[in-house]
């Protein structure tokens, strides 16, 4: 018997509802939170609406005796475990049954063993949140032990808890920029990404997918990677300037130089640790804060701004699946000024926005990612609109986006008319925190 039909037929003995009208319960809570619910994660809160106690259970779920890997059998429940990492996969986003989640799997270790872990949904974001890195100890708590692949794994599920216990000692992985040479396998490179080239798609015949080149830097250097598949989507949501550990890489020799590459066993962990090491990268070529009324010509800079407004427009266009310009289709097939006569191409979001510093008010464009991020909508949905529905949608996202903040990295474009436009890299939600120590620091000058 798995974990949540014993929860059921606890709530169900506890209540007085049948078993089939508790599950009905749980199904209702996780379609409420889009599948971001686990099954037990659910059942708790069910329980708690139906004034059920699951109490005896979940002090028993926080026994903290520890067990070994070597110790673990198929179907156990609410084990804990000391692990040490030894590989993070980059997350996976799924959709099953019209919900959506995400997953990410791990490999962690101790003296006895080694036995593969998946994180689910929420725990993904916190594992990611707390930085946990190769090497790190951490604490695994309330895990179920299930079979995969005649493989044993682990999941942590409804109340369980993963924790960083310890900061890894060494990281024989771990190089600078200056120490990549050819042919390195499974290698992390905490680094700068200082530039982002467009995503392109290949198709070779036998391989199909997709690539983003970018430029990495630390204090020792910097170097071209390529982030492939789905790591694509997760470089670009990456602000410009951001420091990230990058685990797993390998490298190539490339055109003139090494490459680093980014591959399905590869992961960016945007918020790494903050340690001396990291403090270092960290100041090199950072962005600088500007007012809005203060912007040079292809100035690439940072603003904490206000949207005060969503302009009205086309929300998305064909984009070549070559380069990522603009395509137009032709009775020929897809026809793009850079590339000619194209296989395909594919809706790309675009948007504008108004934004506000205090100083100036300024147009600002969104390309790509950054006005699928801005908007919550993909590029695919936003091309099936009708006029009629595109204008309800801007409606829409108007009340939702004015008076919104955001730390916006753009690039100014004055003409000669001097009036500015800016084009948007990357945005974020203002750390407020991070602001008022930033003001102190201006303050103190
Ligand atoms: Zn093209």
């Amino acid at each position: 018997m798995d974990s949540a039909d014993s929860l059921i037929e606890r709530i169900s003995n506890g209540s007085g509802k049948t078993s089939k009208d508790v599950a009905s319960l749980i199904e209702a809570k996780k379609e409420k939170f889009s599948g971001l619910l686990t099954d037990a994660g659910a059942a708790f809160m069910v329980a708690k609406e139906l004034g059920v106690s699951l109490e005896e259970k979940e002090l028993k779920q926080e026994s903290t005796e520890l067990t070994k890997i070597s110790k673990l059998s198929e179907g156990q429940m609410g084990v804990n475990l000391e692990v040490e990492v030894e590989h993070v996969f980059s997350p996976k986003k799924f959709e099953k049954n019209g919900k959506k989640g995400i997953l990410c799997n791990c490999l962690v270790k101790d003296a006895s063993g080694e036995i593969r872990v998946t994180l689910w949904h929420e725990d993904v974001k916190k594992f990611f949140e707390q930085g946990i890195q190769r090497g790190d100890k951490i604490s695994l708590t309330n895990c179920a032990v299930s079979k995969f692949n005649e493989k044993l794994q682990l999941s942590v599920f409804g109340g369980g808890k993963i924790e960083l216990t310890e900061n890894a000692k060494q990281n024989d992985k771990k190089k600078k920029i200056k120490e990549l040479t050819d042919n390195l396998i499974d290698v992390d490179v905490l680094a700068k990404i200082t530039r982002v080239f467009p995503e392109r798609e290949f198709n070779t015949g036998e391989r199909q997918g997709k690539v983003l080149s970018f430029i990495a830097m630390d204090e020792t250097g910097s170097i071209r990677c390529s982030a492939w598949n789905e790591l694509t989507e997760a470089v670009q949501r990456i602000p410009l300037n951001s420091t990230v550990l990058i685990e797993g890489a390998y490298t190539k020799k490339g055109l003139n130089e090494t490459e680093l590459h980014l591959g399905w066993q590869s992961r960016v962990l945007f918020h790494p640790k903050k340690n001396t090491e990291f403090e270092k990268i960290d100041e090199l070529n950072k962005i600088e804060r500007k007012k809005l009324n203060e912007l040079n010509d292809a100035e690439l800079f940072e603003a904490r701004t206000t949207i005060v407004d969503l302009i009205k427009g086309k929300m998305s266009y064909l984009a070549c699946g070559k380069c990522g310009k603009k395509a137009e289709s032709t009775e020929k097939g897809f026809q793009c000024d850079n590339c000619g006569i194209i296989e395909s191409a594919k809706p790309r979001a675009i948007t504008s926005i108004l934004v506000d510093d205090g100083f100036a008010c300024l147009r600002c464009s969104l390309f790509g990612i950054q006005a699928e991020q801005l908007l919550k909508t993909k590029a695919s949905e936003l091309n099936e609109l009708t006029e009629e529905q595109l204008n309800e949608f801007i409606e829409k996202k108007k009340k939702e986006l004015t008076g919104k903040e955001i730390l916006l990295q753009a690039k100014a474009r004055v003409s000669e008319a001097n009036e500015t436009e800016l084009t948007c890299i990357s945005f974020s939600k203002p750390e407020t925190k991070k602001e008022i120590e930033k003001k102190i620091k201006e303050m103190k000058k």
